[in-house]
């Protein structure tokens, strides 16, 4: 079995490349990007991976559905709704089920079980927490939920700090800890080290199940040539005054990460992560296609 910390884009190609090298295979999701919004709890990171797992996520946007319409988004624009936040109408469908789940008393859990079967989805797919936790980004405008600083805002304002509401109460799913000790590899994919693992870092108790089981935990930068690939990695990384390098991540993940996946464009890097107690491999990380998932995936299974 291989566990997988996840985030929502950049972790959900690798994951495909996992999956598609036969592997048993559980993702531990993030939650703390989850929002209430037009009345509804909506789970990005989740469904990003559901959807990826599903062949139905969009390619271009890498949330939501493929081909998916927003006549709903456009009618409650119609109707003066503020609607920053894209929900296409088949999406939308995700959120109300979830919602009225939710509202019957059933724990994310079992919601997030429950639509992984029914999209037919044979990883497992775990929220790191049932509570609820968030992640708020302090900034020149105020402080705010991080849809309305990525989203609404498109990250313009300034980062001063990043904080994680609700993870010192919040308890880790049982099945998280039981996933991370039965598994052979743990894998911290290319997801944003912030607000995406982070945010699951950041749920008391859970670092110290993955420092129990360091030997098992292999990285793969999302920094290449010391620049994201896509998102807010990089400013987030500034405001917490981590080096926005591979080796700021190796360091901020040092605790529990052995062995590190980084672009042949930082081997500048190198010498400073091996420093750290960490061993480094070099290959191509960026994927583009569905060929780069699955050789990267394949790469790591054979070479870490
Ligand atoms: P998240 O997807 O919810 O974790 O949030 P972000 O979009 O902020 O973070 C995704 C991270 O994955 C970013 O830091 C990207 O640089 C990284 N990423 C996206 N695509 C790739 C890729 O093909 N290769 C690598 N190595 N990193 C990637």
């Amino acid at each position: 079995m291989i566990t997988v910390l996840a985030g929502g884009t950049g972790s959900i190609k690798l994951i495909r490349g996992l999956a598609s090298q036969h592997c048993d295979l559980k993702v531990i999701s993030n939650v703390a990007d989850n929002i209430w919004l037009y009345g509804l709890y909506i789970c990005p990171d989740i469904d990003t991976v559901i959807y990826g797992l599903a062949g139905i996520l969009d390619p271009i946007q890498g949330w939501g559905i493929r081909n998916d319409s927003f006549q709903c988004l456009h009618q409650m624009e119609m109707l003066g709704e503020q609607t920053w936040f894209k929900i296409g109408d088949r999406d939308l469908a995700t959120h109300l089920v979830r919602t009225i789940m939710l509202k019957n008393g059933n724990r994310l859990s079992y919601i997030t079980e429950w639509f992984r079967k029914r999209y037919s989805v044979s990883a497992g797919v775990i929220p790191a927490t049932d509570d609820p936790i968030e992640t708020r980004i302090l900034t020149d405008r105020g402080e705010m939920h991080i849809q309305e600083f990525w989203v609404k805002h498109r990250a313009e304002p300034t980062v001063f700090n990043i904080r994680y509401k609700g993870t010192e109460h919040a308890r880790i799913n049982p099945e998280v800890i039981l996933a991370i000790r039965k598994s052979k590899l743990i894998v911290v994919p290319p997801a944003n080290p912030v607000s995406s693992i982070g945010a699951i870092l950041a749920i008391k108790g859970l670092k110290e199940v993955l420092v129990d089981e360091r030997k098992k935990v292999v990285g793969v930068s999302p920094l290449i040539g010391n620049r994201a690939v896509s998102g807010p990695a990089v400013k987030y990384m500034e405001a917490m005054k981590l080096p926005a390098t591979p080796f700021g991540i190796a360091q901020n993940y040092s605790d529990f990460l052995t062995k590190f996946v980084i672009s042949k464009d930082d081997r500048d890097s190198y010498g400073m992560i091996e420093g750290i107690g960490v061993k480094v491999y070099e290959t191509d990380i960026l994927m583009k296609s569905s060929d780069d998932e699955n050789r990267l995936a394949s790469y790591l299974l054979r070479q870490t």
